[in-house]
């Protein structure tokens, strides 16, 4: 089968490998159906290396068919229409005994750990699978990863009907977010970026109103929006060293900051927005992963069956569909960002 594997950073090759076999016998063997790239497998690929072993087999975000079980699998079935859940909590520490596995002390990852998706294809613990109705495609499967952790964020927002929200950056994670938003009950959504045609998506998965940083300042537009009030809640889902501040200052008093973008970068808050945080006695909240218990959790529960619901559609967010044939140019293009994209999606056996 192929396999994508990461051999160092910004080195990655497509290999003919062996189908893996079950090795534990409450594994299960996934044909992959489709699998995307998220960001963190960007910054893996262009900024950090592999994290343990050199070689494997990367990507962490899919959806696929069970083609094999292990002896102990009792809840899934060869054929079985399954998404994952690549997290991989230890069980083991404080954290885990209470739960609440997105704070493990040691979670890894299906794809950093263990060989991942970008594959023809994967062995997972059966415990990682969620059965998939049939309304939900592949391709749409593939993002519910993403999707549980901007729920999950929603959770920690503590959000209300009738809030006001605004979501720092259009990428595939504030594009969920905007939809989110309004199934937590959004009365109006903010979307801010600074490249337009992102704004259009934005306004396309259904914003209210977009502003792009560039032509006004974040802060001076959401305070004209906003009859000078700002918003109830701000997620800030760029990731971005310069809007980590930012959006401290676009909350209305009271109000709730959720960071849920990761800069790998240091972060300066002048002392505007760091004053935000106390002058408007502002709750700042992180947001990491999306998994809790029963195992995945809520999060993930939520996000299928809105899938389901047709209540959220993210297929407009995939903008680049490729086999694995093209992974490596794929990479090589993203990573230098010269090509505008939201999701990026691999079908192993051919486009759809
Ligand atoms: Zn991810
Ligand atoms: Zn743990």
């Amino acid at each position: 089968m192929k396999a994508v594997k990461l051999y160092a950073i910004q080195e990655l090759k497509l290999e003919e490998v062996p189908v893996p076999q079950i090795k534990d016998t409450k594994d299960v063997l996934i044909k992959v159906k489709a699998t995307g790239i998220c960001g963190s497998d960007l910054s893996r690929y262009g900024k950090f290396g592999p994290k343990k072993e050199v070689g494997l087999t990367f990507g962490h975000e899919f959806s696929g068919v069970i083609e094999e079980i292990g002896s102990d699998v009792t809840n899934f079935k060869k054929g079985d229409r399954v998404a994952v859940s690549p997290g991989l909590p230890c069980m083991v520490c404080e954290y885990c005994k209470m739960a609440d596995y997105s704070k493990c002390n040691t979670l890894e990852v299906i794809g950093a750990v263990s060989d991942g998706s970008f594959a023809d294809y994967i062995t997972v613990p059966a415990e990682n699978c969620l059965h998939l109705p049939d309304e939900i495609k592949f391709d749409q499967a593939a993002l519910i990863e993403p999707s549980a952790v901007v729920v999950h964020a929603f959770y920690q927002a503590n959000m209300k009907v009738g809030d006001t929200v605004t979501i720092m950056g259009c990428g595939p994670i504030g594009l969920m977010s905007i939809q989110w938003a309004k199934v937590f009950g959004a009365k109006k959504v903010i979307a801010i970026d600074v490249m337009p045609e992102k704004l259009q998506w934005a306004l396309d998965m259904g914003a209210d109103e977009v502003i792009n940083g560039l032509e006004e300042k974040a802060y001076d537009g959401v305070k004209r929006l906003t009859n000078g009030r700002g918003t109830d809640i701000v997620v800030e889902a760029a990731g971005n060293a310069f809007t980590c501040a930012q959006v401290l200052s676009l909350a209305c008093k009271g109000g709730t900051v959720v960071y849920m973008g990761i800069p790998y970068s240091d972060v300066t808050i002048d002392r505007f927005n760091f004053e935000s945080i106390m002058r408007n006695e502002l709750h700042v909240v992180g947001s990491w992963n999306s998994i809790t218990g029963p195992y995945p959790g809520k999060a993930w529960d939520t996000t299928i069956h809105f899938m389901k619901e047709g209540k959220v559609d993210f297929t407009p967010i995939i903008t680049h569909r490729y086999t694995l044939d093209d992974a490596v140019e794929v990479f090589k293009k993203v990573y230098k960002r010269d090509t505008l994209f939201g999701k990026i999606m691999f079908f192993p056996e051919g486009v759809e």
